[in-house]
């Protein structure tokens, strides 16, 4: 936890001390690391100068990976060792992407939980394996130019991500050991890179035409706070296909469509994408063939680009009008276009969007790297480098959020970082036995014990039918929406019966009370840990003590001789006096002992209790349960 070590006392004061933390834009096509330096944030290149990073990762041997450009040229003619693209299955199971409808050109391996292994040659690897390798290529590449160790990243993702898809980004993360700062949505990171949460509120569209997706969202920024209100788009629709719309139209042009073979609709394929890319900056472009053997040349202008690629870019902007209709506003009502990934240098799809809000865009910041500078300043921030920074994107839950349970002590139920909205559910039982109503204590912050935390919330949950101790079945289900509104629900599972209260976390805390609150859950560790297991000791010795003794009242004349009785009783009181004092480790003992001693009289309750059990049913019956 990098967070941790800023608040450690002593380290956090010194001014001059910068701690080294990146952005990461862990894209489908290319990958980058930004980090803020010397104030500016900017990507970092490797030994070549280049700073996108092709999300391509190609195993030759056993223990030989390559990532990037590299792996990308044997993307065809290696495509089983040969991973592109991997982000599309993060976090999907193998019925997933089975549903994909498209042909992927691996060989999957399912494992017992129903996710997608792809066959190598260096063995079965995890989507999550295969992001790592990405990872780890970008986290060398800074370590080596800021020449130290990183504190942590912020890592992005697409807005419409679930938790699975989530999680496995920072699975990936853990793998590539990389302490994650927080996951940010792409489009919020491309916002901050613009300077726009500076703002006080606005509307913002953040149109993101990468090479093999599209996604648009409308954000919502109200005092700093970014909201995702609606997320839309095309998975199947990017730059690679303007690629084959104007290597469709070449094939036709040199007849080569009748002599099609994979090598030369390869060729074909990487020439389009070059022209394309030249006639984002000329009017001309000329493409250079070997078709048959012979040379063939073609030249393309550039309206007879836009002539093949309207289409496309038309259906970009009906996503655009769709997605702000959801959001329930109207165009008039965004403020700010944000335009994001390599396609959008297309002139083309420029003009048809700013037509269509009738203002101009924020292009200004290289398309490419606009995400990853966004996550950059972001874990600068994050990473303490600017104490005075207001900045906090809530778009995670800043403090975890849980429950009170037995002797004082809280029960997280959401983790704080987690990205909202989210849903958790927890399990709870009864104490006593015969118990119908249980207490919910709803509580804020990273500290262990109920009188260290932020008290939110409390409910009962009545009704619930008398039974045994730990018999009775309480789902508790914490929900918390975009909008950082926490509902928390009680349901007793038996019965149906339940209950619920609302709360609004995330809006309650100064972002001062909420840095203080983590300060103190760390300095305070150590002395947490202890205060906790000496409680948790207590518990257990007054669960087995009042068993115990509800125990004889109720079994105890049949069970047990006058001697044993009194042994018992004297063995209970002993741990009474030990339950009194403050030595966790005393108690614990104490508690192992009185189990011993009572440890007969235990199975004779259960011989008993089996017996009752059996009374009045045949051999036969019972034959027939087991
Ligand atoms: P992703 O977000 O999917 O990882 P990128 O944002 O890196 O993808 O965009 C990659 C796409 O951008 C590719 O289709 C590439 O051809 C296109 N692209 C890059 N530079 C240009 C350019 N100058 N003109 C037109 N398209 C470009
Ligand atoms: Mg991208």
């Amino acid at each position: 936890m990098a967070l941790l070590q800023i608040a450690e006392p002593g380290q956090s004061s010194l001014p001059h001390q910068h701690r080294l933390a990146v952005g990461i834009d862990l894209g489908t096509t290319n990958s980058l690391v930004a980090t803020v330096r010397s104030g500016e944030a900017v990507t970092l290149p490797d030994h070549e100068g280049r700073h996108l990073l092709p999300s391509v990762v190609r195993y030759v041997s056993e223990d030989e990976v390559v990532v990037g450009a590299a792996a990308r040229e044997y993307a065809s003619s290696d495509a089983y060792n040969t991973i592109v693209s991997v982000k599309r299955l993060m976090g999907r199971g193998i019925k997933d992407v089975a549903a994909f409808g498209e042909v992927l050109p691996y060989e999957f391996e399912e494992d017992q939980g129903g996710m997608p292994f792809i066959k190598t040659i260096a063995g079965a690897k995890s989507p999550v394996e295969v992001s790592a390798d990405i990872l780890k290529v970008l986290v060398q590449r800074a370590e080596e130019s800021l020449k130290g160790d990183l504190v942590g990243a912020v890592i992005t993702v697409p807005a419409y991500f679930d938790d699975a898809q989530r999680q496995a980004t920072k699975d990936a993360a853990t793998l590539a050991n990389i302490n994650v700062l927080r996951l940010l949505s792409e489009p919020t990171a491309a916002a901050v890179a613009y300077g726009l949460d500076q703002k006080d509120e606005g509307v913002i569209l953040v149109y993101d035409l990468g090479g093999g997706t599209f996604d648009v969202s409308v954000l919502r920024l109200t005092k700093g706070v970014f909201e995702v209100l609606a997320t839309g788009g095309d998975s199947a629709l990017g730059g690679d296909d303007f690629d084959r719309a104007l290597a469709e139209w070449l094939a036709a042009q040199t007849g080569a469509a009748t002599a099609m073979t994979a090598a030369l609709s390869r060729q074909l394929m990487e020439q389009a994408r070059e022209a394309k890319e030249q006639l984002t900056a000329e009017d001309n472009a000329c493409i250079n063939l070997q078709i048959d053997g012979k040379e063939v040349s073609v030249d393309v202008s550039k309206t007879q680009f836009d002539e093949l690629i309207s289409v496309l870019v038309d259906k970009t902007v009906r996503a655009c009008k769709r997605v702000i209709r959801d959001a329930g506003l109207s165009l008039d009502d965004v403020q700010d276009i944000v335009m994001v990934g390599g396609s959008t240098r297309v002139p083309l799809v420029r003009e048809r969007v700013a037509a269509l809000f009738g203002r101009p865009l924020h292009v200004d910041i290289d398309p490419d790297r606009v995400v990853a500078i966004g996550a950059a300043i972001q874990a600068d921030v994050l990473a303490g480098n600017k104490p005075d920074s207001e900045m906090l994107l809530l778009d995670v839950i800043p403090l975890s959020l849980g429950l009170e349970t037995m002797g004082g002590l809280v029960e997280k139920v959401i983790h704080r970082n987690t990205s909202i909205p989210v849903a958790r559910a927890q399990e709870f039982t009864t104490f006593q036995d015969g118990q119908t109503a249980m207490a919910v204590h709803i509580l804020q912050g990273e500290r262990e014990l109920v009188e260290d935390c932020r008290s939110l919330a409390r409910f009962v949950l009545q009704g619930i039918p008398p039974m045994v101790a730990g018999a009775a079945k309480i789902r508790v289900t914490f929900q918390v929406d975009a909008d950082g509104l926490l509902n928390v629900e009680a349901k007793e599972l038996s019965t149906g019966i339940e209950s619920s209260i609302q709360v609004k976390p995330s809006y309650g805390l100064s972002d001062g009370q909420i840095a203080d609150m983590l300060k103190a859950s760390y300095s305070s560790a150590e002395e947490d840990k202890e205060k906790r297991f000496l409680r948790e000791q207590k518990v257990d010795a007054d669960r087995l003590i009042s068993a115990l003794e509800q125990a004889i009242v109720i079994d105890g004349q049949a069970l047990l001789t006058a001697d044993e009785r009194k042994e018992l009783e004297s063995e209970i009181d002993l741990l009474k006096e030990v339950k009194a004092g403050s030595e966790a480790r005393e108690i614990e003992l104490g508690v192992e002992r009185l189990a011993k001693v009572s440890d007969e009289f235990a199975s004779r309750r259960m011989d008993l209790n089996i017996q009752r059990a059996l009374q009045g049913h045949s051999i036969q019956e019972i034959e027939e349960i087991t």
